[in-house]
C-alpha cells in the first residue's frame, strides 16, 4: 500500500457539519414546502447539488426569500439587517427561522460588541468579502468598519490608526484566518508603532483597560488543521489539499503547505488528480478544509492508492 496519511482534523468542522444537519433535518420535517437556505451553505458544490435534491433552495439574498418561507441561516453568521430584513417578512426565531450560526462565530460578535461598548474602535484581521467578516462589521461600523486582509498590510493598520485618533484599538480575526498570519500582522504593528504595544486581551475580556489589545478570534477547528499542516510538513513529499475555491480556511491550509516548502495542490474533486505529480513520491498528505466531506477525502485516498504502488512508483501514467 502507498503510504499515504490524512490529516488528523481533515473535513467538516462541527460548526458547518451542525448547519448541514439543521438544514437537513428542517426540509426533512417540512418536506411538502420549500426551505430557504440563505447563502452558500458549505463551500462544496456537490454537497449543495445533495441538499436542494432535498428541497433545498439556496439563496444569496435576504430579500429573495419569499414572505413566511422555511429558512435556515449558515454556520457563518449574518448581519443585523438580515435579521430586519426576515422580521419584515414575517420569518422570525422559534416560528419558521432556523439560526444555525456556530457558535464561535457568535463568539466573535459578542466580543465585538463588548469591545466598542467599551470604547475601543474595532479593527478586523478578515476578508472585506467573507461572510463572516461581513456580519461582524455590522456589529461595529458597517461597512465603514476597518478590515485589514492580508498579514502583510501592518502599514495599513497604522495609517488608520494615525489618521484616526481614537482613545483605544482593538483587532480581533475572523475565525479562519491564518494563526501565523495574525501573529506577523501584530509584531509588524508593535515593531513600528510609536506610542505603545498591541498586547493580548484574553478572551474573556476581564481587562479592557489596554491602549491597544488584540483578541485571539480564531476558532480552535481552524488551528488545528493548520497545525496538522505542521505535522505533514515534516515527512511528506506533497500534500493535497481538498477545499471549496472560495473556501477561507482552505486556502490558508494550501498557503501553509506552499510556505513550508512541500509540493503541494489545492483541489475540488478527485478528478483533478494528475499523476504526473506523484512521480517519484514516497509519502503522500492529504487534508481538507472544513467545508469537505469525508467522501471526498475518501475518494481522493482511493484514487491516490490506484495511482502510484508502494515504492512511490506512478503506476501507469498514460491513463
Ligand atoms: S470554521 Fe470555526 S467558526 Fe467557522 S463554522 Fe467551523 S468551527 Fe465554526
Amino acid at each position: 500500500m502507498p503510504d499515504i496519511k490524512v490529516a488528523k482534523h481533515a473535513g467538516f468542522c462541527f460548526g458547518v457539519k451542525k448547519a448541514i444537519e439543521v438544514a437537513e433535518e428542517v426540509a426533512g420535517k417540512n418536506s411538502g414546502q420549500p426551505t430557504y437556505v440563505l447563502g452558500q451553505l458549505v463551500h462544496n458544490e456537490r454537497v449543495i447539488k445533495n441538499l436542494e435534491d432535498k428541497g433545498i433552495i439556496f439563496v444569496d439574498n435576504a430579500s429573495e426569500i419569499p414572505q413566511n418561507a422555511i429558512t435556515v441561516l449558515r454556520a457563518h453568521g449574518e448581519p443585523c439587517t438580515t435579521y430586519q430584513v426576515l422580521e419584515q417578512k414575517s420569518i422570525t426565531q422559534g416560528n419558521n427561522l432556523n439560526d444555525a450560526t456556530c457558535p464561535l462565530v457568535t463568539l466573535v460578535h459578542n466580543v465585538a460588541i463588548k469591545l466598542k461598548q467599551n470604547g475601543y474602535e474595532v479593527m478586523i484581521f478578515g476578508k472585506h468579502d467573507h461572510p463572516e467578516s461581513i456580519g461582524t462589521s455590522y456589529h461595529l461600523k458597517g461597512k465603514d468598519t476597518f478590515i485589514v486582509e492580508h498579514a502583510e498590510d501592518s502599514d495599513l493598520v497604522l495609517d488608520y490608526i494615525n489618521k484616526t485618533n481614537y482613545e483605544k484599538y482593538a483587532l480581533i480575526s475572523q475565525t479562519t484566518m491564518s494563526v501565523l498570519g495574525y501573529k506577523k500582522l501584530i509584531e509588524d504593528i508593535n515593531s513600528k508603532l510609536m506610542n505603545g504595544k498591541f498586547e493580548e486581551i484574553a478572551l474573556n475580556l476581564r481587562d479592557l483597560t489596554k491602549k491597544f489589545g488584540y483578541v485571539d478570534t480564531i476558532c480552535n477547528p481552524t488551528k488545528q488543521r493548520q497545525s496538522d499542516i505542521d505535522e505533514l510538513a515534516q515527512d511528506r513529499d506533497i500534500i493535497i489539499v481538498i477545499g471549496g475555491l472560495n473556501s477561507s480556511n482552505s486556502k490558508e491550509l494550501y498557503a501553509k503547505a506552499r510556505e513550508y516548502g512541500v509540493e503541494s495542490y489545492f483541489i475540488q474533486s478527485a478528478e483533478q488528480l494528475q499523476k504526473r505529480w506523484f512521480i517519484g513520491k514516497e509519502k503522500i498528505g492529504i487534508t481538507a478544509g472544513a467545508s469537505t466531506p469525508d467522501y471526498l477525502i475518501d475518494e481522493v485516498a482511493d484514487k491516490i492508492s490506484g495511482i502510484i504502488d508502494d515504492k512511490g512508483q506512478v503506476i501507469n501514467l498514460k491513463n
